[in-house]
């Protein structure tokens, strides 16, 4: 059968069926598994026979997961992990040793920025940063011991786009690394691989999962890569449970249309905001106004799920704002069934420095919304009158 298209693949991926030949994957709740005899045990251990042995190390329901991942990523091998975090530190953890050298997007996830300035100099790995729009100096940056190059794309909160085939060059001719946080375009809006990423991380537990109900992680690209982040983590223990990427799995089958709808409710929310009096300013990768609009049309499928705005009259104005939001929901995740608002500097974000926020650009007004999948015109009435009372 010829190659089938990424909505077949999420459907149709199937690697654990029992001698019931249910239609729906059943779910694998073991911890261990069994073996014939002695020698298939030996065989087993010795890896010279592919099974699952212990869900530490695979169960079917993980692997399932993995293997959409890997279909829809162009990956070669994946592991699956209890969550984004697991997953991000999991890997650094089993690719760099002491002495070793990062050089990081300035915009990153709060939880991976704590691991690059709080953790990672214990065991003397040092990191560096570059501007998401000056991917120019990274070439300045480089050390002898430097090893990976790592960024999002787009960025949390700032919807920044940072191109991936530029990265991957600036990585290919130094022979370092280049890994790529998918999470916020998922694997169906872009596929950081085809342009020359070694290693796509997800935090599966946002649009993957897409219902808000389950956290999740997963890392996928060479086999030789992989096969270093697996021996650490089947050693380590922070893989996802079976019920979880149960669950994650079924979420895929969904996660194309579901995407869709989203990003088209994000464009229209975008398109609202543009004009609107009480608005400073709007982002969003799909809007001709984002200054890095080319990057995002030429590596992304859609824009993604996530606007954000700054609303006129600072603080209070922010404050004032989110008090009176009455559909949309008050809350830190993303890539929700629920639309989500979020006002980054007093929470997410808010541990950072002023000089920090800055550098990544968040403001006091800055708001991030995460769209949903309630009616688009019910999204915009919320946010309209929320707007209406500053
Ligand atoms: C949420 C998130 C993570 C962390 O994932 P968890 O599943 O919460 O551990 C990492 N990167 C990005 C971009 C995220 O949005």
């Amino acid at each position: 059968m010829k190659k089938t298209h990424f909505e077949t693949d999420a459907v149709r991926t199937q690697s654990a069926r029992t001698q019931h030949k249910e239609h729906s994957t059943p779910l694998y709740l073991t911890s261990g598994f069994v073996f014939d005899d002695s020698e298939e045990m030996r065989a087993s251990f010795a890896e010279e026979k592919q099974r699952d042995l212990y869900s530490r190390y695979s169960n079917p329901n993980t692997s399932e997961f993995i293997d959409k991942i890997c279909k829809m990523e162009g990956a070669e091998e994946g592991y699956a992990f209890a969550s984004g975090m697991a997953a991000i530190y999991s890997t650094f953890a089993a690719l760099l040793s002491a002495g070793d050298h990062i050089i990081s997007a300035r915009s990153v996830f709060g939880a991976t920025h704590s691991l690059f300035t709080k953790y990672f100099p214990k065991w003397q790995i040092e990191t560096s940063y570059f501007k998401v729009n000056e991917l120019e100096t990274i070439t300045d940056l480089i050390q002898p011991n430097t090893k990976i190059i790592y960024a999002e794309t787009p960025t949390n909160p700032g919807v920044d786009v940072l191109d991936i085939e530029v990265l991957s060059r600036i990585a290919k001719k130094h022979g370092l690394l280049l890994i790529i946080d998918n999470c916020f375009a998922t694997p169906y809006l872009q596929q950081p691989i085809k342009f020359g990423a070694d290693l796509v991380i997800h935090s599966a537990t946002k649009l993957i999962d897409g219902q808000g109900r389950v956290l999740g992680g997963v890392t996928v690209g060479t086999k030789d890569l992989m096969r270093e982040i697996y021996l650490f983590s089947r050693l380590t223990g922070p893989s996802l449970s079976p019920f979880n990427a149960w669950v994650l799995s079924k979420s895929l089958e969904t996660l194309a249309v579901r995407a869709e709808r989203q990003c088209e409710n994000a464009l229209r929310l975008a398109t609202f905001l543009e004009g609107h009096p009480k608005v400073n300013w709007v982002k969003y990768p799909f809007l001709k106004s984002h200054p890095q609009y080319e990057i995002a049309r030429k590596q992304m499928k859609l824009g993604g799920v996530v606007v954000t705005f700054e609303v006129q009259g600072g603080v209070a104005a922010g404050q004032q704002f989110f008090d009176n939001i009455q559909l949309c929901s008050l809350s830190a995740n993303l890539g929700d069934s629920r639309t989500i608002v979020t006002h980054p500097a007093s929470t997410t974000h808010a541990k950072l420095e002023e000089e920090d926020k800055r550098a990544v650009g968040i403001t006091d007004g800055l708001v991030r919304c995460s769209l949903g999948l309630e009616h688009v015109e019910d999204i915009i009435a919320d946010i309209q009158q929320a707007l209406q009372t500053l």
